[in-house]
């Protein structure tokens, strides 16, 4: 029987999800007090997961996206990070990748050239990994702060990587946990206002937004990331966030490693001056465009990488935040190599192979309670574009516990195309395209 919403709610909840299912748009009115009233639970989960997927097939208007996100941002508290700085502040948000480390070296980097960052992160979910599961890797460091605590740390500090607290969009934090078992991720709308109410509500000044494309992303082609950078620079500067969006290439994994602690270290690699290229390169385009979008003019980034500013700044941020940035990492118990099969150059290394690889061998969760280790994941030893032996050594698998080696190196199956050696392999541009506000 259908479930009826308490005679004193303005509106039903079946009938909202009739106009959606129908391909109507929903009044504001009717956007407000469905989101409020999910929060409230007196819309139950199957409701909800029934407009979501309604959302999903029908989409939104961005009238009615502008107001989903208003009315997740109402669901919890405005933080305002940015008020009472000596320093503008800049945040990046990432929709997600294999290997993608990239706020670990950019966020004292962008604080060592003079902006304040507040990344305020999350936790991996499927073949994705999370920045706070990258983090604690390190030991000691601890990802809780009060908002006290990340206003002192922002101006002492400049950056500041650590937990969203439970306030921040806590319709967002619901809806998202039900989309994530009923199907609904995959909807511009959702996702848009989903990352943007919590990037609006945290209070920045400026955002950067870095929309993955390919098979280890949300979005797999470029026209729906377009869509989605266009939804949500649209979403930011609209409530006065100065917000620019690049899309990079997600078809193969950023760097050389896939799972937290390997990731901790390379992070650092690069930190100190070195590390992989398109993490390099990433970290760096990234970083200009925040301090473009903060107003910080006049230093140039690689400058602060090769100088070891960006370091001290890493070291003081782990440091505040409960960490031993000279301790030893973890390392996983057992590894396991796959070889290359073939003389030739490979031509292809897919993304999503190799983060679902990662994620059983424990480097990411299944279910949200699930625990991490910290030294399971995937290091790669070559990239496409690479020429290999048959033979040589791929990729090195890391884990815990060994029985997890077959179902990793199933997902690996026909992961990478090794092309007889002279061919060019049509390796793509690692930045796609920028679109701004
Ligand atoms: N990340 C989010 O925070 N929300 C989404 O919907 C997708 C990715």
């Amino acid at each position: 029987m259908a479930q009826e919403t308490p005679r004193s709610e303005p509106f039903d909840a079946v009938d909202v999800i009739r106009t959606k299912r129908d391909g109507g748009a929903l009044p504001d009115a009717q956007v407000d007090w469905v989101v409020d009233a999910y929060t409230r639970g007196v819309v139950a989960e199957e409701q909800m997961s029934a407009l979501a997927m309604a959302v999903l097939l029908n989409g939104m208007t961005r009238a009615e996206t502008a107001r989903w996100t208003a009315a997740m941002i109402a669901s919890g508290e405005r933080l305002d990070l940015s008020s009472g700085l000596s320093r503008p502040t800049a945040d990046k948000h990432s929709t997600g990748g294999v290997g993608d480390k990239i706020t670990l070296p950019l966020a004292p980097l962008v604080a060592a050239c003079g902006a304040a960052v507040p990344q305020l992160s999350g936790r991996g979910l499927g073949h994705t990994g999370g920045t706070l599961d990258k983090m604690e890797a390190i030991p000691g460091w601890r990802a809780s702060l009060s908002t006290d605590e990340v206003r002192r740390q922002l101006e002492d500090v400049g950056a500041v990587v650590c937990a969203a607290g439970a306030d921040l969009a806590p319709a967002d934090k619901r809806l998202y946990a039900l989309r994530d078992v009923t199907g609904t991720v995959e909807s511009v709308p959702l996702i848009a206002s989903s990352i943007m109410s919590k990037k609006i509500a945290e209070g920045t000044d400026a955002l950067v937004l870095d929309v993955k494309v390919g098979s280890g992303a949300f979005m797999k082609d470029l026209a729906s990331a377009r869509e989605l950078a266009g939804t949500m620079v649209a979403l930011g500067t609209d409530a006065g966030v100065r917000t620019v969006a690049l899309l990079t290439d997600m078809s193969t994994p950023l760097g050389l490693t896939a799972g937290n602690a390997l990731e901790v270290r390379e992070s650092v690699e690069v930190l100190a001056g070195g590390g992989p290229r398109d993490v390099v390169d990433l970290t760096l385009a990234l970083a200009r465009e925040m301090l473009a979008a903060a107003g910080v003019n006049g230093t140039d980034p690689a400058d602060a990488l090769a100088d070891g500013r960006a370091m001290d700044v890493w070291r003081r941020m782990v440091a505040a935040q409960g960490g031993d940035a000279d301790a030893e990492l973890p390392r996983a118990r057992e590894t396991d190599v796959v070889l290359a099969p073939a003389d030739g150059v490979l031509v292809r290394l897919d993304a999503l192979a190799v983060g679902v690889a990662a994620w059983r061998l424990g480097a990411g969760r299944a279910r949200r309670e699930d625990p991490v280790q910290a030294g399971a994941g995937v290091e790669l030893h070559a990239k496409p574009g690479d020429e290999v032996r048959a033979g040589q050594p791929l990729m090195t698998l890391h884990t815990d516990t060994p029985e997890r080696f077959a179902r990793a190196r199933e997902a690996l199956e026909g992961a990478a195309d090794v092309a007889l050696q002279g061919s060019r392999p049509d390796v793509p541009e690692l930045v796609l395209d920028r679109v701004a506000g």
